[in-house]
């Protein structure tokens, strides 16, 4: 892969963006997602900002709703989800993560339905997880040839690690996925084609983790010793020591994050031509 031909992943989302804007233009109707955000934690904040701007700009409808975590008990939050996922002009529901550890969320996800689960998170969802869709598309879209490659995925949660090793697999990718209790890790990350960074750990991967050409992908999202928000990757230390032709590695801000926001839009876009029964699921 000549990494110099990589389109950059804020080039390929101002496109993604067009050509999802021009289709979601053709129809009467405009998608909707609702956000449920409980308290106003300022991480959250910056993402459910983000997520009504994108609404907006590409015409979907985005409600905002609020929960009091004082005043809302698992029975009440479930029946607000109930609430929501009965109306018909809702097509996507999102709970903003994190929420107080004193709710069950997978139960709180389990109350939103399939075809309206557009986050990915429930077994049976009609959807993909946003990360790890945005990631594979984006790669896609590059002409990324899985089949026969060496990958390997650093994080094992549900939203991010989980599920992109499954893609993976299915798109015929050799698969290593590492957990904190990883041995020998640089010996796994120095022999891979491609690897996935999502362990949340400012500046963790140094170049010494890496030796030959290697495609990159940080999904980390940390904040450095300057408070300034950075990735999983060193990607100062590694570009040191590597060429641009050598190692490619994807920024942040302004990488997975954009294909994140990306993927939950066509997610709700999905979302609403299945439920006008346009499309298949
Ligand atoms: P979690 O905390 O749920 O999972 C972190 C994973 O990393 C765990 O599996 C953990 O292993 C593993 N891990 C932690 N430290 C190490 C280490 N030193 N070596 C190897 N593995 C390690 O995090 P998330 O998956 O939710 O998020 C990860 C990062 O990605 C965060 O920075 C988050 O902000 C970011 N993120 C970014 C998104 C985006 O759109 N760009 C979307 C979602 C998340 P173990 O299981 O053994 O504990």
């Amino acid at each position: 892969m000549y990494f110099k031909t990589i389109t950059p992943i804020k080039i390929y989302v101002t496109e993604e963006k067009e050509k999802l804007k021009k289709k979601i233009r053709q129809n009467q109707k405009k998608p909707s997602l609702v956000v449920i955000q409980v308290d106003s934690m300022q991480a959250s904040n910056a993402y459910v900002k983000s997520k009504r701007r994108d609404a907006e700009e590409l015409d979907i409808e985005f409600e905002l709703v609020r929960i009091d975590s004082d005043e809302c008990s698992q029975e009440e939050f479930e029946n607000i989800l109930k609430c929501y996922n009965a109306k018909k002009n809702v097509n996507g529901i999102i709970i903003q993560l994190p929420i107080p550890e004193m709710y069950d969320v997978t139960k709180l996800q389990n109350c939103i339905s399939p075809e309206k689960d557009v986050d990915g998170f429930r077994k049976d969802s009609l959807f993909y997880p946003c990360t790890p869709k945005g990631i594979v598309d984006w790669l896609e879209y590059n002409n990324y040839n899985f089949s026969g490659k060496d990958a390997v995925v650093v994080g094992r949660s549900k939203i991010v690690g989980k599920p992109l090793v499954q893609m993976l697999i299915d798109k015929g990718a050799t698969v290593t996925c590492c957990n904190s209790k990883t041995k020998r890790m640089k010996n796994k990350t120095r022999n891979a084609d491609l690897v996935i960074t999502a362990i949340g750990q400012s500046k963790f991967f140094d170049q010494s983790y890496f030796t030959r050409k290697t495609m990159i992908v940080d999904v980390g999202i940390n904040r450095d010793e300057n408070n300034e928000i950075c990735g999983d990757i060193d990607r100062e230390n590694c570009m040191k020591c590597f060429g641009e032709e050598d190692l490619y590695i994807t920024a942040v801000p302004g990488g997975v994050g954009l294909l994140t926001r990306i993927s939950l839009m066509k997610n709700t876009f999905k979302a609403f031509k299945i439920q006008q029964g346009v499309e298949e699921q």
